[in-house]
């Protein structure tokens, strides 16, 4: 007799396992399966040390709000993920009410951008001026003043020429997020819950569409070698790096078209107290000319497991893997007639990205530790060392006039009938993972979503759901207010 579920969700980051907590709130007795290949949980980007920790809400992120042809600055990206960071926290808050979350997993680290030259510098005060309209970003600050900046960052200022005009932006509530930490716990929480089994040491190999459009997945038991089969009505791929294979094993429509490259990150670590006391704050800095905006050098203070640490990168690696624990068959393994000219497409329009991928790989630990330098004038090269953290699969996809374009969010690809749905891309990632998981359900489960009943659910979880935290100003500053106080956090 094979296994029955509602609800198969593949891989045990942070990404399946909110959609899982979500839906079986949802769907209250519904029988939820998760699949992990590793036998441990978030063990691939969600890992702490794999990803910079980051509670993404655009604040300090340059590459959210692009600077337009005629001198204006877009914030449109960013009052979206502001806005989406904001119903994370409303989340976790309930999650931690509720006992779910547990361990130490957020921490108030305020947010800063630090640029020089005259044009970064009337391009950061224009950012400031169009962002502080919005509740979102109201109490963002902006200086030039170098005693002020160095009373905020002491450490970056140190040995650095007083004539040289900066501009800095900071946002006191900013925050440096454990979503491992997150993870574990909803997997615990999850393993609790009746109909739902957690999974590990269990490979998805594929996928068969049945006649009532329900799915077989194809399994392998990693520590046996045997394989199995289970059903379910629906499936969602939230297998981080390991997505787009299991896409193209699925055999929708419309995964064809998609491509990924892998990019390594790599972060220089500093475990020193006496260091990380002079720097309490995450500090973005410009991505080089052509190169992807996840490369935007910057100084983060983390807190992981209870003990402090600086992290200054991220620097990119290649890698032919799609995940950490991957393969070098991943890359030309998912080379496919319907993507390979949509990819060369992108290689020949991103050349930039390319010189700067060989730039990055090619250069010693001296030239990795001068750009260190660059924010940290004191630094030495004693008290850093240099580790590989997560992988990333940048998307590529067909495109009607380039041929190929290089995505760079994340992207919910499912069936018509909405009964298969994978999650491709990285950025902005696991802060944002609860508005990514509404949507696949808006996409996946429209006519529930539209019901009295999961709407008066999800307002529980999520008090202002439904309603806009861009638009009512009092509502955001209320909601930001509440989630502190939950949390912990300054507002
Ligand atoms: C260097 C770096 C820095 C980052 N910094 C930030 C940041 O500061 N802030 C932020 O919000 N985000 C950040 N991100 C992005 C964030 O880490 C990811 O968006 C998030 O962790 C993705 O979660 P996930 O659940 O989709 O994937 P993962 O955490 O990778 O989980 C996927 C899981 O699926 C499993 N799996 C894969 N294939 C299979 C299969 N066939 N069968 C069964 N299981 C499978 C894997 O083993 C893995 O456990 C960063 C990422 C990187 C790489």
């Amino acid at each position: 007799m094979q296994t029955q579920n509602d609800v198969v969700l593949i891989g045990a980051g942070i990404m399946s396992t909110t959609l899982g907590v979500i839906m079986q709130k949802l769907m209250p007795g519904a029988k939820i399966s998760i699949y992990e290949k590793l036998e441990s949980v978030a063990a691939e980007s969600s890992d702490s040390w794999n990803n910079a920790g980051t509670g993404h809400s655009a604040f300090c992120e340059l590459n959210y709000t692009p600077k337009q042809a005629d001198g204006s600055v877009s914030i449109s990206k960013a009052l979206d993920i502001a806005s989406s960071f904001e119903i994370s926290r409303q989340f976790w808050a309930y999650l931690k009410e509720q006992k779910v979350l547990t361990e130490l997993f957020i921490k108030t680290v305020p947010h800063m951008s630090f640029l020089w030259g005259e044009d970064n510098i009337s391009f950061l005060k224009k950012r400031h001026e169009t962002m502080t309209p919005y509740a979102l970003f109201e109490d963002m600050k902006y200086s030039e003043d170098f005693d002020e900046i160095a009373s905020w960052v002491p450490m970056m200022m140190k040995n650095r020429d007083r004539n040289k005009r900066m501009g800095v932006t900071r946002m006191v509530a900013g925050t440096d997020v454990d979503f491992e930490a997150i993870t574990r716990d909803m997997i615990a929480h999850l393993k609790n819950c009746d109909g739902v089994e957690v999974h590990a040491g269990q490979e998805v190999k594929g996928f068969k569409r049945q006649a009532d459009g329900s799915w077989k997945v194809k399994l392998k038991d990693l520590k046996t070698g045997k394989s199995n089969v289970v059903h379910s009505k629906f499936v969602f791929v939230g297998s981080g790096g390991g997505s787009l294979p299991l896409l193209q094993k699925s055999g929708i429509k419309e995964g064809k078209g998609y491509g990924g490259f892998p990019v390594s990150g790599k972060f220089m670590r500093c475990k020193d107290p006496e260091i990380i006391e002079q720097h309490r704050a995450k500090v973005y800095g410009k991505a080089a000319e052509g190169s992807p905006p996840m490369s935007m050098p910057h100084l983060d203070e983390r807190r992981i497991d209870g003990e402090d640490s600086l992290l200054f990168g991220p620097y990119a690696g290649m890698s032919l893997k799609f995940l950490k624990t991957g393969s070098i068959f991943d890359l030309p393994g998912s080379i496919r007639l319907h993507n390979i000219w949509p990819m060369l497409s992108v290689a020949r329009h991103e050349f930039g990205l390319i010189k700067y991928l060989v730039g990055q790989v090619m250069q010693s630990t001296k030239e990795r530790f001068k750009t260190l330098k660059i924010y940290f004038p004191e630094a030495q090269m004693k008290n850093w060392e240099l580790y590989t953290a997560g992988q990333r699969v940048q998307i590529m996809k067909k495109d009607k006039k380039k041929g190929g374009v290089l995505k760079l969010g994340t992207e919910i690809i499912n069936n018509e009938e909405g009964s298969f749905a994978a999650l491709l891309g990285a950025s902005p990632g696991a802060s944002t993972a609860v508005s990514i998981m509404f949507n696949v359900l808006n996409k996946c489960f429209p006519e529930q979503m539209a019901t009295d009943d999961w709407k008066n659910k999800l307002t529980e979880m999520i008090p202002s759901y439904g309603k806009s935290l861009i638009d009512d100003q009092q509502l955001c500053r209320d909601t930001r207010k509440a989630t502190a106080k939950v949390l912990g956090l300054d507002e």
